[in-house]
C-alpha cells in the first residue's frame, strides 16, 4: 500500500485561529482511494522549516500533499520552496496567465503583478485548475516514482480542485479502498463498550476502534479490500458480531439517532411531539436537521419557565411547587400535556439543570428527568451527568430524550 504523507501550512493553523479542514477532507477522500496516510503535519510560513519538513516526508513516503501557500502575498511560498528542493525552476504557464487576467477582468479589479506570481509552476507538473479561485494547484512526478502535489489552502478551492483533478492522476497509486462503518451505541459508556467487545478491537482487517462522544459510544468498523464489495465483506460479519456483543444499546449502524427515530414513526405511521425545558428546542433541532422530518415530527413546546410549563402543556401547579420543575413528575406530565395538546402518537419530554450553577435550587447542574408516553404506557428516565459544563449537558439530554422515544417506538 503507498504511503501518503500531509503537509498543511499556514501559520494561521499553528495559532489556532481556523481549524485544519483541509487535512480533514485530504484523510477521508485518500482512505477511499486505498491510500494510507501515515502523517499529516502543520508547518508555518516559513520557508526553511518547510522545506526541511517537506524533504523529510519525500523521503520516508510515496506521495506528499501540501496546502496553502498558493497565494500572491509574499508569505505565500509553498510553491516555491518545493520547487527549489525539487530542482525544478518555476516557468509561466501560458493558461494560467491567461486565467488569472481573466478572473479579474470579470470582477473589474486590476490584475497586480504579485497575482502574476500565481501563473508560474513547476516545470514539468501537471497544472490543476481551479474553478472557485486564482490559484492553481500542481501534481509533479519525481524521478524516484514519487508524487507531489500542491493544492490551495480555502476549503471551498481544495475540495472542487482534489474532486475533480488530484483524485484521478492519485487512483494509480491507491491499491483497493478503506470502507468504514460506525456501530452506535447510546446509554453504554465507551469503556463498557469497549469492554464488551473484547478482543475484536485487536483485529487488524477490519480494525475496530471504540470513540465516545456526548452520551454515545460508537465503534468504528474499518476494512482494506481489493475493492469496494471485499471491503464490506470483512466488515459484515464484525459488525454482525458486535451488534451481538453489544446488544439493545446499538441504535443503528451509521445513522444518528434522530433519523432512526424518524425512520421507526414513519414506519409505524405514527407522529412525535417534544416537551422541552433546559434543551431550550435543541432535541427539535436534531429532528428537523433531517430532511423529511415533517413526516413525523408535529412540534415542539418550548417551555421554560413554570408558568409556560402549566399554561402550555397544563403542568399541574401542586406538581412544580411539590417535586419542583426538574422531577421526573413534571417531566411525565409535561408528555402528557405534550401528547393531548399535539394530536401526537407519542410525545417526549425533557427538564433538568443545565447548569453552570444550580439555577437557585437544592438541586445539582447535570440533573435531568425524561418523561415519554404513547397514551398506552408512560415511561421516565432519570441522568445525573455530575458535570457543570452547560453546553455537553444540553447535549446529552437531546440525545436521550431521542433514546426514549426510540424505547418507546421498539
Ligand atoms: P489564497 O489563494 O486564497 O491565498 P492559499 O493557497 O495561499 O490561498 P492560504 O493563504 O494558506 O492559502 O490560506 C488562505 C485561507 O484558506 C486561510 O486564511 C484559511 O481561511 C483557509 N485555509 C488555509 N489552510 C487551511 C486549512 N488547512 N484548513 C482550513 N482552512 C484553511
Amino acid at each position: 500500500m503507498k504511503l501518503c504523507e500531509i503537509i498543511n501550512v499556514g501559520t494561521e493553523l499553528l495559532l489556532g485561529e481556523i481549524l485544519n479542514r483541509d487535512a480533514q477532507i485530504l484523510c477521508e477522500k485518500l482512505a477511499a482511494l486505498g491510500i494510507s496516510v501515515r502523517r499529516a503535519m502543520t508547518v508555518g510560513d516559513n520557508p526553511g522549516r518547510l522545506k526541511e519538513d517537506f524533504l523529510l516526508a519525500l523521503g520516508r513516503s510515496d506521495i506528499v500533499i501540501l496546502t496553502g501557500g498558493l497565494g500572491p502575498t509574499a508569505d505565500d511560498l509553498t510553491k516555491e520552496v518545493v520547487a527549489e528542493a525539487l530542482g525544478l525552476p518555476l516557468a509561466e504557464d501560458a493558461a494560467q496567465k491567461e486565467r488569472i487576467e481573466a478572473f479579474f477582468r470579470r470582477r473589474g479589479y486590476p490584475c497586480s503583478k504579485s497575482n502574476m506570481k500565481q501563473a508560474l509552476v513547476p516545470e514539468g507538473c501537471t497544472v490543476l485548475y481551479n474553478d472557485n479561485g486564482t490559484a492553481p494547484g500542481c501534481f509533479i512526478q519525481t524521478g524516484e516514482g514519487k508524487a507531489v502535489a500542491l493544492l490551495p489552502g480555502p476549503p471551498r478551492e481544495l475540495l472542487p480542485m482534489l474532486e475533480q483533478s488530484l483524485l484521478p492522476l492519485l487512483r494509480p497509486y491507491g491499491s483497493g479502498v478503506i470502507v468504514s462503518h460506525y456501530v452506535r451505541t447510546v446509554r453504554l459508556g465507551e469503556s463498557r463498550m469497549a469492554e464488551l467487545a473484547g478482543e475484536l478491537l485487536d483485529m487488524e482487517n477490519p480494525t475496530v476502534a471504540p470513540y465516545a462522544k456526548e452520551g454515545e459510544a460508537y465503534l468504528r468498523v474499518s476494512a482494506h479490500g481489493a475493492d469496494r464489495e471485499a471491503a464490506e465483506a470483512l466488515c459484515d460479519p464484525v459488525i454482525k458480531k458486535l451488534k451481538k456483543m453489544l446488544g439493545i444499546s446499538v441504535y443503528s449502524v451509521d445513522k444518528e439517532l434522530g433519523e432512526v427515530v424518524l425512520d421507526l414513526l414513519t414506519a409505524q405511521g405514527k407522529t412525535l411531539a417534544l416537551a422541552e425545558s433546559c434543551t431550550g428546542g435543541g432535541v427539535a433541532a436534531r429532528l428537523t436537521d433531517l430532511p423529511g422530518a415533517s413526516k413525523a415530527f408535529l412540534c415542539s413546546f418550548v417551555t421554560y419557565s413554570n408558568e409556560a410549563k402549566t399554561a402550555m402543556l397544563g403542568v399541574k401547579p401542586s406538581v412544580l411547587s411539590r417535586f419542583g420543575a426538574v422531577s421526573a413528575e413534571c417531566a411525565r406530565q409535561m408528555a402528557v400535556g405534550a401528547r393531548k395538546r399535539s394530536g401526537a402518537d407519542v410525545a417526549v419530554a425533557v427538564t433538568g439543570i443545565a447548569g453552570p450553577s444550580a439555577e437557585g435550587t437544592d438541586k445539582p447542574a447535570g440533573l435531568i428527568y425524561f418523561g415519554a408516553t404513547d397514551g398506552a404506557r408512560i415511561i421516565g428516565e432519570k441522568l445525573e451527568t455530575g458535570r457543570c459544563d452547560r453546553g455537553y449537558n444540553r447535549a446529552i439530554a437531546a440525545k436521550i430524550a431521542l433514546a426514549l422515544a426510540r424505547d418507546l417506538l421498539l
